[in-house]
């Protein structure tokens, strides 16, 4: 049977292997994915070749160090510069950012998206930054503070920390920053929140599986809104294609979609 994980620390909350592994029931494949907490990223390559895991998945606070220790990294990660997917490729240690892609995936539902403010600059602020760049649609970058702007001006990508702020029209809000993820917090100031809510249509959150107080706004205000079950559902799906090799159908992603809510 083929080893799969989720690295991460804590890891203990990931939804990950109840998805990849009723994926796994659903195509019949002989697989089975765990959970590995990993303490010190700086050893993920040699936990994940000592292990012989097929693949594996990577979480917070490890997917810079992934990225960094992987022999080979492929397609949007390289400018991510942080991977959640690794796969053995011969006993290479092969690396991808399946975030990106899933996040696009997940705005599909929306209609045609021109511009995009996009609220703080961790890792996922990253990914999806760079994903929606690639699709030339506008992106502008706002976060609390200015340390992690650097990236994104790097990239060409307009960024602002709350004191600079210049409010414009965007289509889409996207909120990944970690406020409303435990602490009920909305991600920036609740005017400039409604001030850009006055002609936006859509808002997503990356947090997963509650009505933040942010989307819950968003809502009040008339917009269309969506959490982040399906940016996780993708992301996995696409981590499920490269360690099967195989396209994923409806039916196995809805597989997964049901193991990621299964409560047990
Ligand atoms: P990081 O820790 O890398 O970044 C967190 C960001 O949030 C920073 O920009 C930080 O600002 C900002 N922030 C934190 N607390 C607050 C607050 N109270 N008010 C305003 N801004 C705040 O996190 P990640 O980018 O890795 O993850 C962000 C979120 O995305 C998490 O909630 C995570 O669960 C979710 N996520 C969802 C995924 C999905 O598939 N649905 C996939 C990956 C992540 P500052 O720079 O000032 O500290």
């Amino acid at each position: 049977m083929e080893k799969f994980v989720i690295f991460g620390n804590p890891v203990s909350h990931s939804k990950s292997p109840q998805m990849q592994n009723a994926g796994f029931k659903a195509l019949n494949y002989d697989g089975n994915y765990d959970k590995h907490h990993l303490e010190d990223g700086s050893i993920i390559k040699e936990e994940f070749i000592k292990n012989s895991y097929e693949g594996a998945n990577i979480t917070v606070p490890h997917k810079e160090h992934a990225f960094a220790n992987a022999d080979e990294v492929r397609g949007i990660a390289k400018k991510i510069q942080a991977v959640n997917t690794y796969i053995n490729e011969n006993g290479k240690v092969i690396a991808y950012n399946t975030d990106a892609p899933g996040f696009l995936k997940a705005i599909e539902s929306f209609g045609k998206i021109k511009s995009v403010l996009l609220l703080g600059a961790g890792g996922t602020a990253k990914a999806i930054a760079l994903a929606l760049q690639e699709k030339n649609i506008e992106v502008t970058v706002l976060n609390r503070s200015e340390g992690k702007l650097e990236f994104f001006k790097n990239e060409n990508i307009t960024s602002y920390s709350w004191d600079n702020f210049e409010i414009k029209e965007f289509d889409l809000v996207v909120n990944s920053t970690s406020a409303g993820l435990k602490d009920d917090y909305l991600p920036c100031d609740k005017k400039l929140l409604e001030d850009v809510f006055k002609t936006a249509k859509y808002a997503f959150d990356c947090v997963y599986g509650k009505i933040t107080p942010f989307l819950a706004l968003a809502k009040e205000n008339g917009l269309e809104i969506k959490d982040g079950e399906d940016m996780l559902l993708y992301q996995g799906v696409l981590a499920f294609e490269y360690f099967t090799k195989q396209k994923v159908d409806n039916t196995i992603s809805e597989a997964m979609r049901k193991g990621l809510k299964d409560k047990s």
